[in-house]
């Protein structure tokens, strides 16, 4: 192994493209299914030092463990609902159960990871003026009554059903995220882009706060907790175990679903890009219960049964991005496709779960 390279010293310009040099990036929620993929992927920029920090309530270090002990890697066990004090370039801020199950477990404790631990990364961007993107979700939409949905809708969201925890925790994020870019920034709001050029240049940077926020649909592939809940996990699990897929009723509510590869890919370009978002970052690839049911009996295992059971309250109806402003801004669009990504998956649940390919 390369002896390690002296740590580089955070500044703000360095997220200008005129200073990119060395980054220091901290990814809260690292540990967990979209985060660790993320740490692979920055990990690969030999420039990049990476810092996780994670409380394992649905993460594990096992999902990290090639990082741990390299010399740019460092991992912290650290609940983001307390304070954060170190340095750092950039701040991809995952950290929050996704999963309905662990969600709903402990609500009031979502809703602080939510609004607290956003508040406190926000707080250490601040202060070290680093660029700071929040993985916000479609459930900001709720049971939507726009479709697909476009980041200009404002949703449909129940503020005292058992998913606001989540909802309306991540509706909260994405306003503190707002308030401290336009009290703290330097605002695109207000300033003309010279003028904002002009700040840089002259080290106003240090009083802003730069911020991405990412609207993820569905996303799945390797690395999802086996026993998380969350369809695709459920679904594939069952047919490897050789128990019946549980659709949920209807059965023909919607979601669209995207491979964890490009979702990786879309939050990246959003963090070094110039527009703040929301934007949506998903599949437009529309599927019903039923379908992705069917699908993954046909992959996976054609002898299976397929059984109707209960459904959680407020589910919603439907859901598919309109991801318009992705493709123009971002140049980004998936290229995964639901039948590429679930043999990937397929592959990853098989080995954890000790179930070779016959
Ligand atoms: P995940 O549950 O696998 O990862 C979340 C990580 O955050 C875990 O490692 C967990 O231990 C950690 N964490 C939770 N609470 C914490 C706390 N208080 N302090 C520190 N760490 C904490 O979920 P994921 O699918 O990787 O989702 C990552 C992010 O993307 C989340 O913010 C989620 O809301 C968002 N998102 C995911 C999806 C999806 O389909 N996977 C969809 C929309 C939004
Ligand atoms: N904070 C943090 N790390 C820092 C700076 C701040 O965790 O490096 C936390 C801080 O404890 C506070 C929150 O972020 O709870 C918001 O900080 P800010 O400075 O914006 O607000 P204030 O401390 O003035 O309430
Ligand atoms: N679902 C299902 N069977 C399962 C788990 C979930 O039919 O075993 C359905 C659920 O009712 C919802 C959809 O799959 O309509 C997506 O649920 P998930 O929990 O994966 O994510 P959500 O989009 O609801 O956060």
């Amino acid at each position: 192994q390369s002896s390690p390279k002296p740590p580089p010293s955070p500044s703000p310009l360095r997220n200008s493209k005129f200073f990119q040099s060395n980054m220091r990036i901290l990814i809260s929620g690292g540990a967990g299914f979209i985060g660790s993929h993320l740490v692979d992927k920055l990990m690969e920029n030999e420039k990049n030092e990476v810092i996780v920090a994670d409380n394992y309530f649905t993460g594990s270090k096992d999902n990290l463990k090639k990082w741990i002990g390299h010399p740019r890697f460092e991992l912290i066990r650290h609940d983001v609902t307390e304070p954060l004090l170190i340095e750092v370039d950039q701040i991809y801020h995952l950290a929050c159960p996704a999963s309905p199950i662990f969600y709903k477990y402990n609500p009031v404790k979502t809703i602080k990871t939510n609004v607290i631990g956003t508040l406190n990364m926000l707080g250490l961007a601040k202060r070290v003026g680093a660029r700071i993107l929040l993985t916000s979700t479609s459930e900001v939409y709720g049971d939507p009554l726009i479709h697909p949905q476009p980041e200009s809708y404002w949703g449909n969201v129940n503020p005292i059903g058992v998913r606001s925890c989540y909802d309306e925790g991540k509706r909260v994020a994405e306003t503190l995220m707002f308030d401290y870019h336009r009290q703290h920034g330097i605002g695109q709001f207000y300033f003309p882009r010279f003028i904002e050029i002009l700040s840089r240049l002259l080290f106003l940077t240090l009083f802003s706060v730069e911020i991405r926020i990412a609207r993820i649909f569905n996303t799945y592939g390797p690395r999802m907790n086996i026993d998380d809940g969350r369809v695709v996990s459920n679904f594939i699990a069952q047919a490897l175990r050789g128990e019946a897929l549980t659709v949920q009723k209807p059965g023909t509510q919607t979601r669209s679903f995207c491979y964890v590869s490009d979702m990786v890919e879309g939050l990246m370009r959003l963090m070094e890009g110039d527009e703040t978002g929301p934007i949506n970052i998903g599949n437009p690839g529309e599927f019903t219960m039923v379908e992705l049911a069917e699908t993954v009996k046909e992959l996976i295992n054609p002898s299976i049964k397929i059984k109707m059971v209960e459904n959680t309250p407020d589910d919603p109806r439907q859901r598919k991005p309109d991801i318009t402003k992705a493709k123009e801004v971002l140049g980004w669009e998936p290229k995964v496709k639901l039948r590429e990504g679930l043999p990937l998956m397929e592959e990853d649940f098989r080995q954890r779960l000790g179930v070779p390919k016959k």
